[in-house]
């Protein structure tokens, strides 16, 4: 069997590999690094790809979502509305611009921000909502828009996590996540679901002037070059990350499909057990399992991972501390906020191994490692 590993790149990229050393080798070659056709090209396949009309690559995910928040002119007293449980980087660029992050609670089953916590979060200095599609489940986003509109607030997809996935309205009408806000955001980190072999990020958005904003704050605030408008930051995606994901993009149906048929197969594997819960699945949107998480039951989730780990197994918890408290917010009275839901979940799930290169044989593995565990604590 393969050593077991959280996510496997590098199976995955012997699979393309001619095609992107041939990819790599002709960017050297052009010497054409920054910005040009590559960079352009992936862009507009990827903003098809999406059903955007714009797509702003830039250098990553955190990146993509502090120029998402500088487009919108968000400014220091603003509140922006975000879950706990997530990533740092989401709530991170808004305390940087000095914006305030107002934390939320997250729905105990899709692990994706409460519509109805966000609109009692509401206040006059809130601009912006900005959910997370955790772990490749899309947030409520109908209901997140029609609070928006509402309350004539701008909704910032954090797309880190579920690139790909669709998601279908009430009427019927889909729409990929990452495209449904007034702005998406995404990250090419090389273990997200469309990863680079390095750093990258973009940004989507169907609003023309937005996407001026967002293309003038990544290159120096500037649209002509060496005339500078507004003040913004320098963050670009380079044309061998550009020309490698432009390939991988080609694939990223067929590396989503894995992902689920993986996902199913621990589902079937773990459904009889009442000890531990299967990520939920909302039929409005096709979970692109970045992550395949699970929540513990009266089990010592340390005492799980230390097993699995002596028997070549990783599992990772995502997150072991939630933004709320982090030292970093300990100034904006982070502890004050009270999100039980958030500090439930933390303690109980863990994350197990889920990617494209997944086979039957060291899925079985993990399984019944995870199996034999559980049995001898309730035995
Ligand atoms: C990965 C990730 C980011 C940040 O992306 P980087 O490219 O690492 O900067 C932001 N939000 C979420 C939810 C992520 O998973």
């Amino acid at each position: 069997m393969r050593p077991l590993q959280m996510v496997d790149t590098g199976t995955q990229y012997l699979k393309i590999k001619e095609e992107v050393d041939a990819a790599v080798i002709s960017v050297m070659e052009s010497s054409q690094f920054i910005g040009g056709k590559v960079v352009n090209d992936f862009a507009s396949n990827l903003a098809q790809y999406n059903g955007s009309k714009h797509v702003i690559p830039c250098a990553n995910g955190t990146d993509a979502l502090q120029i998402a928040m500088m487009a919108l002119g968000l400014k220091p007293g603003d509140e922006v509305i975000t879950p706990s449980f997530t990533y740092i980087a989401t709530v991170e660029v808004a305390a940087l611009l000095g914006i305030k992050p107002v934390f939320v609670e997250v729905d105990k089953h899709t692990f994706c921000i409460n519509p109805s916590a966000v609109e009692k979060a509401i206040t006059r200095k809130t601009k912006a909502i900005v959910p997370v599609h955790l772990y490749g489940h899309a947030a409520d986003m109908e209901a997140i828009m029609t609070i928006s509109q509402k309350h004539n607030l701008y909704v910032i997809e954090d797309n880190a996590q579920a690139i790909g996935n669709v998601y279908t309205f009430s009427d019927g009408t889909n729409k990929k996540t990452g495209g449904i806000g007034h702005i998406g955001c995404t990250s090419f980190y090389p273990s997200k679901n469309l990863g680079a072999f390095g750093d990258g990020g973009a940004i989507f958005t169907d609003d023309d002037s937005l996407a001026l904003q967002l293309r003038m704050i990544a290159s120096h605030g500037q649209q002509k070059r060496y005339y500078h408008d507004v003040v913004g930051c320098n963050s670009r995606l380079d044309a061998i990350q550009a020309a490698i994901l432009d390939i991988k993009l080609r694939h990223l149906d067929e590396y989503i499909e894995a992902r689920r048929s993986a996902a199913d197969f621990y589902d079937r594997s773990f459904a009889d057990s009442p000890h531990i819960e299967i990520p939920f699945r909302a039929n409005n949107n096709t979970h692109v399992f970045h992550q395949y998480t699970l929540i513990l039951h009266n089990v010592n989730r340390d005492e799980l991972s230390a097993y699995l780990s002596s028997k070549g197994i990783p599992s990772m918890i995502y997150y072991p501390v939630p933004a709320h408290k982090q030292k970093m917010f300990d100034h904006l009275g982070g502890s004050d906020f009270n999100l039980p839901i958030t500090d439930w979940l933390t303690e109980r799930v863990i994350s197990l191994p889920i990617h494209t290169e997944l086979d039957r044989e060291q899925q079985q593995f993990i399984v019944d490692h995870v199996l034999t565990f559980i049995n001898k604590t309730f035995q």
